[in-house]
């Protein structure tokens, strides 16, 4: 089922995500519908919040970023399928240097800003099936993880731009807080009602 995802402005999108127990009711069904609010949606990461769940938990697809010609083969390679189910993650160790990269996020529709972040982390998470891993991840896939992972933690890529930047995109944030963004998936807006 495809689920309205939440915009800027919403209080989830600030909360700390809560652990998260193998007996979590319908987890399966939540996983299951979050791939298909994010395809749905055109997005490589969606994040628990953004559909109104405050848990620690976020979806990945790289595969629409291997089509980038730029990118050296390895990477286009490593993106291409990379599908991953993340619970309960802790970014053990980022480390490497600082790059940045425009993005985006299906919660705040029409702002882009370059953003930086460090090139390598280490995660622990446990999988859908509760198995717990150590991995380490570089380039775009750390990139899309790191963004998916400050979604659980109550950051949004806005927060990591500088205050002049802040300040050009205010009007547009607004925009989305009132209900006036337009994107062509389903939305829930904070503002829409009462106003
Ligand atoms: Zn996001």
């Amino acid at each position: 089922m495809i689920l309205p995802i939440v915009g800027y402005g919403d209080p989830v999108l600030r909360k700390m995500g809560e652990e998260i127990t193998a007996e979590h009711p319908n987890l399966p069904e939540i996983i299951a519908n979050m791939y298909e609010t994010m395809y749905n949606a055109c997005g490589v990461g969606l994040a628990a919040p953004q559909v109104g769940l405050s848990l620690r938990l976020f979806v990945i697809d790289t595969t629409p970023f291997s089509d980038d010609e730029e990118l050296p083969v390895e990477e286009q390679e490593q993106l291409n399928g990379f599908k991953r189910t993340f619970i309960n993650a802790k970014i053990l160790k980022e480390e490497g240097e600082i790059w940045s990269f425009n993005e985006g996020c299906l919660s705040i529709p029409d702002v882009r800003e370059d953003v930086y972040r460090h090139e390598k982390i280490t995660i622990e998470y446990c999988d859908e099936n509760f198995v717990t891993k150590t991995e380490v991840f570089d380039g775009l896939v750390a990139r899309v993880i790191q963004h998916e992972y400050d979604h659980i933690e109550g950051v949004l890529f806005t927060d990591l731009i500088s205050s002049l930047k802040k300040k050009l995109i205010k009007k547009k944030l607004q925009n989305i807080m009132d209900g006036k963004s337009r994107p062509d998936y389903r939305m829930k807006f904070c503002n829409k009602k009462g106003r």
